[in-house]
């Protein structure tokens, strides 16, 4: 579904099966965000095809982090033609713990080396300028996306509506995840793409999300 300009949102909505929202950057970018699990991924295609975009218009693939849920269906793109991101420290992570990740879901590492490898600073996808941050804390090598021109973060599963990304996984870390929130505040920002349940778009909308987490949500973590 085309959310505004050339913002496409792919938002799960099934509440008894784990995988994450996916977004697509369509204009010059085409860049897929979060493909989610492999076995969805036919299913998503579908979707963005009904909006006029195809598998073969898809330049980059760029994931927040590494769980199964976000980063596994990059294993279905052809890597010779699309580039898929991940961020260096995340690319480690997934050879250790990370990877042991995908055993306790009973799954396998995708068998493919991710071919962009991000590190913070800007990044040029088509024809526009994006922030890489790096927000650790829910995974050690997690990010935002941030685009300046739209004032969007597409920010994995650090914040949430309301919420915040788990820190018992492995490699999760509360403090860092606080910090990385705090970063994530400080940006000038106007809608906030999360990889789990809805968008939250809107200056004052989103500055109450930033003041409901900080001071309801970090005393717990
Ligand atoms: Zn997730």
């Amino acid at each position: 579904m085309k959310l505004k300009n050339d913002i496409y949102i792919y938002e799960w909505t099934n509440p008894f099966e784990n995988n994450c929202n996916s977004f697509f950057v369509g204009g010059n970018v085409n860049a897929l965000i979060d493909p989610g699990l492999t076995g969805y991924v036919p299913d998503l295609l579908g979707k963005m095809s009904a909006d006029g975009i195809n598998k073969e218009d898809i330049r980059y693939v760029i994931n927040t982090h590494s769980h199964p849920d976000h980063f596994e269906g990059s294993e279905v793109f052809d890597q010779e033609k699309v580039k898929v991101g991940l961020h260096t420290k995340e690319i480690e992570f997934l050879k250790g713990a990370g990877g042991e990740l995908y055993s306790l879901f009973g799954i396998n590492v995708p068998r493919m080396n991710v071919n962009f490898p991000l590190e913070e600073g800007d990044v040029v996808l088509g024809d526009q300028t994006f922030k890489i941050i790096l927000a650790p804390g829910h995974s050690p090598g997690s990010i935002g996306l941030y685009w300046p021109e739209q004032k969007a973060l597409f920010c994995g599963d650090v914040i949430f509506d309301q919420s915040v990304g788990r820190t018992d996984f492995p490699g999760g870390n509360g403090a860092l995840l606080k910090k990385s929130i705090i970063s994530f505040s400080e940006l000038y920002l106007e809608l906030i793409l999360p990889g789990h349940m809805g968008i939250v778009s809107g200056r004052s909308n989103i500055q109450n999300n930033f003041n409901f987490i900080i001071q309801g949500i970090f005393p717990y973590i």
